[in-house]
């Protein structure tokens, strides 16, 4: 069955255009021997080696698209661009460019982690000679475009005003609060986005579309220097004249894209890529806007199109030749715009998110354009996503308004078609027909009204292997065969959680409180009634917190009413306080002062619920 829908790709798509291939290869100057990236203890942070396999042609077990997309990703190393601009592609998730100055190099967005960008520095160096880096670009607010920035750096360079660090405007912000309430669940859901916990291999992660997977070593911030808040704003660093353009609300909520016109090139940060890139995260995010984001693309056309030969991304290879990028960037702001365009016409119809997602038709120039294939995003869940930005979870069904949780509706359902047995006999039918949607939703429901049952559960993790299989999407095979794994060997948890202290030291105290008051377990709390006034003195500032009601609330406003207690400590205290790593009784040796009634703290933290980085999933 995969087989066969694997067989009509291959006969449908322009296998035989190699111009990605010439591309993704132009201007290579040397590659990383061996592909391998370690941290100071030796740990291995990133290793592109270990996709390896993938050469020749697609295996049966990979969706030959999605094995070509990846096999473009697996070509690592230091590339000239155009003379004076080079990039070190396949070193992380995301790809660093550098560009050369009168005395250094400027780099734009320095990878995920500290190990893997010193060592892109350091490839670019062995062969473009040992400049200091002069600036730092960050793109956008997410974490693989800024993390290995203390690996191109030193916090000297910056405070001394040596090193510029530009970003755009609201960038730290977002780049500290985008995962900060959801974080826990958002880390968890990534692990089956990313397929952290896979083999690599034909039958395991192949690469998530973007890239091939993420590096797992230490994850810096430095706050931007320069903020640039207009289009049209222009910088000179160390010679380098930049022209930018402001892109909030993209796929960041704060990104930029950088015209240099010395060189005729164009960064396109993270909006045009060789991917159609995600409306909505299958890990669970704030839905965007594609709208504005096609309009973004538009406006860099007719800024910098007439003095641009080549456009880059931080994400996949440039594209060369004026005619050529403009087409580019034409089809990939169409490919936005159709799908926010053609969702909201259905939905004037009446039709719904997943009816819209099975009806809507691609035009052939995007069906047939490599780069605006689904391996990150996909057409049907970016459907959808459109369909939930503006429509949100409710499809307009009261059938639909109050349905039974997935245990209670998996045990009336199995209930109703006669017994878990003979839904999975039937189930098997299905499967040897080939219907595994239709199969992983009746044994989603065997699993969740009888989590035990083995046949069941086996014939689930085969459905949801034999779907990984088919995916052209990078995401979708990592979650399918995530939920294989966890069928068949139990929860591998979050394998990779998101905790940079770099990112914790830019929340405001603000921003902690909140983080806090989601943490309050509501019944616990509801008859709990107290006052602390945090006399932060590192900052000069006192917050009131009031728990009522199970809600935790905070106030820097000065209140005439008199607390239960005053705590006077610095911030660095107080989140040891938060975070456990300090006990109340130990506060006053660490240097804080309490005054009134200190059991009103134990009280708070004792209604303040652990977050669960090891839910379950695919289970009950
Ligand atoms: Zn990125």
């Amino acid at each position: 069955m995969i087989r066969a829908q694997h067989r009509h790709l291959t006969t449908t798509l322009p296998f035989s255009d190699e111009q990605d291939f010439e591309d993704a290869r132009r201007g290579f100057i040397a590659a990383l021997e061996p592909g391998v990236v370690r941290d100071g203890t030796g740990r291995v942070v990133w290793d592109i080696d270990s996709y390896g396999f993938l050469s020749g042609a697609a295996p049966d077990t990979v969706n030959p698209s999605l094995w070509r997309q990846s096999q473009l990703g697996a070509l690592q190393g230091l590339h000239e661009v155009v003379p004076g601009l080079y990039q070190v592609r396949g070193f992380d998730l995301s790809e660093i460019t550098f560009i050369e100055g009168e005395a250094g190099v400027v780099v734009i967005d320095p990878l995920i982690s500290v190990e893997t960008a010193a060592a892109a520095l350091a490839l670019y160096r062995e062969h473009r000679g040992n400049r200091p880096v002069t600036g730092v670009l960050y793109t956008h607010s997410h974490v693989d475009h800024f993390g290995g920035v203390r690996g191109v750096v030193d916090q000297a360079d910056v405070d001394s005003g040596a090193v510029p660090i530009i970003a755009p405007a609201g960038f730290t912000g977002h780049a500290v609060s985008e995962n900060v309430f959801a974080g826990t669940a958002m880390s968890r859901r990534a692990g089956y986005m990313y397929g952290a916990s896979l083999e690599r291999g034909p039958r395991g992660q192949v690469g998530a579309g973007l890239g091939l997977t993420t590096s797992t070593g230490t994850v810096t911030l430095i706050p931007p220097t320069i903020e640039i808040t207009a289009t049209g704003q222009e910088l000179v660093v160390d010679g380098v004249r930049m022209e930018f353009q402001l892109a909030p609300g993209s796929e960041a909520p704060a990104e930029m894209h950088i015209h240099l016109p010395h060189l005729r090139a164009l960064c396109m940060a993270e909006n045009a890529t060789h991917v159609l890139h995600n409306i909505l995260t299958i890990r669970g995010a704030l839905v965007r806007d594609p709208h504005a984001w096609s309009r973004y693309i538009s406006e860099a056309i007719e800024l910098f199109g007439d003095r641009t030969d080549v456009v880059f991304a931080s994400h996949h290879w440039p594209t060369w030749g004026h005619d050529r990028a403009i087409h580019f960037l034409e089809l990939q702001r169409d490919l936005y715009a159709y799908l926010h365009d053609q969702t909201v016409r259905m939905m004037n119809l009446g039709m719904t998110g997943s009816e819209i997602a099975e009806a809507i038709q691609m035009p052939p120039a995007l069906e047939n354009a490599w780069h605006a294939r689904g391996y990150y995003g996909s057409v049907s869940h970016n459907v959808k996503a459109v369909y939930q930005r503006y429509m949100g979870w409710y499809d307009g069904n009261p059938a639909n308004l109050w349905k039974h949780p997935p245990t209670e509706a998996g045990r009336r359902y199995v209930d109703f078609m006669g017994g878990a047995d003979a839904v999975v006999a039937k189930a098997e039918d299905s499967f040897a027909a080939g219907d595994y949607r239709w199969v992983a939703e009746v044994l989603s429901h065997v699993v969740f009204a009888e989590p035990d049952h083995a046949a069941g559960r086996a014939l689930l993790a085969d459905t949801f292997e034999q779907l990984g299989y088919g995916a052209e999407n990078g995401t979708w095979r990592c979650a399918y065969l995530s939920a294989a794994h966890e069928l068949r060997h139990g929860s591998f948890g979050t394998p990779a959680a998101a905790n940079a202290p770099d990112l914790y030291a830019q929340l405001t105290p603000e921003q902690w409180f909140d983080v806090i008051a989601i943490r309050v377990d509501g019944p616990r709390a509801w008859d709990l009634h107290l006052t602390i006034d945090i006399d932060l003195t590192d900052v000069s500032a006192v917050h009131r917190l009031t728990l009522n009601n199970g809600v935790l609330s905070h106030t820097a406003r000065q209140l005439p009413t008199t607390p239960d207690l005053t705590l006077r400590l610095p911030m660095q205290l107080l989140l040891g306080l938060l975070t456990g790593h300090v006990e109340i009784d130990g506060l006053e040796a660490a240097g804080a002062e309490l005054d009134g009634d200190r059991s009103v703290l134990a009280a708070l933290l004792g209604v303040l619920d652990r977050t669960d980085p090891d839910f379950e999933i695919v289970t009950p």
